[in-house]
């Protein structure tokens, strides 16, 4: 590669066109791949798609020959928290960062890892305005890490007590509920996360708020008086509904969503998949990747903070919330609801290293198709964050957010987990999984340790 790093070190973008070539591509919609296909980019924007017989390569474009690799549109995850790293309890994990104190450390592990694993966009739900800090360094190529909108603090009517207060922002009137949604989005949220404990008339006042700004409310929700009331008040996105920790709700509730298309990001993996995941393969938590991204003493108490993982607080339920899981979760899949993916990443044990393809595998065990969750987090996840202009496709002059997997996810969605290339914005990045011989020795950009 002829590259140039004017951004910074860290960010390698080729100056020529760059050609993925003899892999298998998924533009993002829910169509059958192109089997010898072509993606080519040029200074982050895609240039052309499609298979080797239409697309012809520019002669000075760098050929990057991706056999056995599958291409897609690179993954938005539709619900994370940059602030966490999959850290066993919530109260103990803000105890060791001093509250606040030492998220600016943590907050690039997270986004790091998230680039890793293919995430370019994601959206984060509940983090205090350090975020904006970690956000303009990753625009800035000084932090790897993928295009973050944010909600900033939530609103809510109930304190959370394990969480540091500027986490949230408290209300006690439909009024003060509406000048805290246009606050905030003046401060800087991209959308506005609603959470329990509100009235209807609060749920009303917030979404006409947030709305005349042209902002969606995103809800944070479980129980279906709540739901209801999020409903008639006309919030945008349901986040969690359906989620696997939830008996089923009632078919009417379901149908109700489903007709009146208001997007569903359920978050299933996180606890119900992870929890036995990890109990099955404890060594999942012993990748390199984890050691070598954060400092040794964060990474002493990542660890230390699975000891006797069965018996943390957040696993409480768990054996309930298992049983209950294949129902609920295949509910709004069953009954055609529009499906967004996000992860809650990076709760407990549901690491941002893998917790987009284990929710996606999630998704594909409670009913939907391969092609179907690959088009929800990428396609349908762009529309939902009002992107798609931009991104969430393969297609010719939108952004160059491209991740290449290697095998076939359609036959198996776990390789999903198996990045080799991750593109964003035109700048390439290799994963230490990357087998491909252009992408190895001096070409390899590194999502390496960047730990002295
Ligand atoms: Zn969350």
């Amino acid at each position: 590669f002829v590259c140039t790093s004017s951004v910074a070190a860290l960010e390698v973008r080729p100056e020529n066109p760059v050609a993925f070539v003899g892999g298998q591509v998924l533009d993002g919609y829910e169509v059958a791949p192109i089997t010898d296909g072509v993606v080519i980019f040029e200074k982050g924007i895609i240039t052309a798609v499609g298979s080797s017989k239409e697309v012809s390569i520019p002669a000075n474009a760098e050929i990057v020959d991706v056999g056995g690799h599958t291409i897609l549109p690179g993954l938005i995850d539709n619900h994370v928290h940059v602030d966490l790293i999959g850290h066993g309890s919530y109260e103990r994990y803000y105890e060791f960062l001093g509250g606040t104190e030492r998220l600016h450390e943590v907050m690039p592990i997270a986004a790091k890892q998230m680039l890793r694993a293919g995430v370019t966009t994601a959206l984060d739900l509940g983090a205090p305005y350090d975020i904006l800090n970690l956000r303009a360094d990753i625009d800035a190529g000084k932090t790897p890490g993928p295009r973050l909108l944010v909600s900033g603090p939530w609103i809510t009517r109930i304190e959370y007590d394990t969480i540091p207060d500027s986490y949230e922002e408290i209300i006690s009137s439909p009024e003060e509920g509406a000048a805290t949604a246009l606050k905030l989005i003046d401060k800087g949220s991209d959308v506005i996360k609603v959470w329990d404990g509100l009235t209807q008339e609060d749920y009303i006042a917030i979404v006409q708020a947030a709305h005349s700004r042209g902002v969606k409310v995103h809800a944070h929700l479980y129980a279906p008086e709540a739901i209801q009331m999020a409903i008639n008040a006309g919030v945008d996105v349901f986040q969690h509904v359906g989620s696997a920790g939830n008996p089923p709700y009632t078919a009417a509730l379901v149908n109700d969503i489903a007709h009146k298309e208001i997007p569903v990001v359920q978050t299933i993996a996180h606890r119900v998949w992870v929890y036995p995941a990890t109990q099955a393969f404890p060594s999942r938590l012993k990748r390199a990747e984890y050691r070598t991204d954060m400092p040794k003493d964060i990474y002493e108490e990542f660890m230390a903070s699975f000891e006797n993982f069965h018996q943390l607080p957040y696993f409480r339920n768990a054996a309930t919330e298992i049983r209950n899981s294949k129902k609920s979760a295949g509910q709004f899949i069953a009954a055609g609801a529009r499906i967004g993916v996000g992860t809650d990443a990076a709760s407990p044990l549901n690491t941002h290293l893998e917790a987009i393809w284990r929710e996606m595998a999630a998704l594909v065990e409670s009913g939907m198709t391969p092609i179907q969750v690959i088009s929800a987090a990428t396609k349908t996840n762009a529309e939902i964050l009002g992107v798609f202009h931009e991104r969430g496709s393969l297609e010719v002059g939108k952004q160059a957010d491209i991740v290449i997997v290697e095998g076939n996810p359609l036959a198996d969605i776990e390789t999903l987990g198996r990045v080799s290339i991750v593109v964003k914005d035109g700048a390439v990045w290799a994963t230490e999984n990357s087998k491909l011989p252009e992408m190895s020795a001096s070409n390899y950009f590194g999502l390496t340790a960047q730990n002295p």
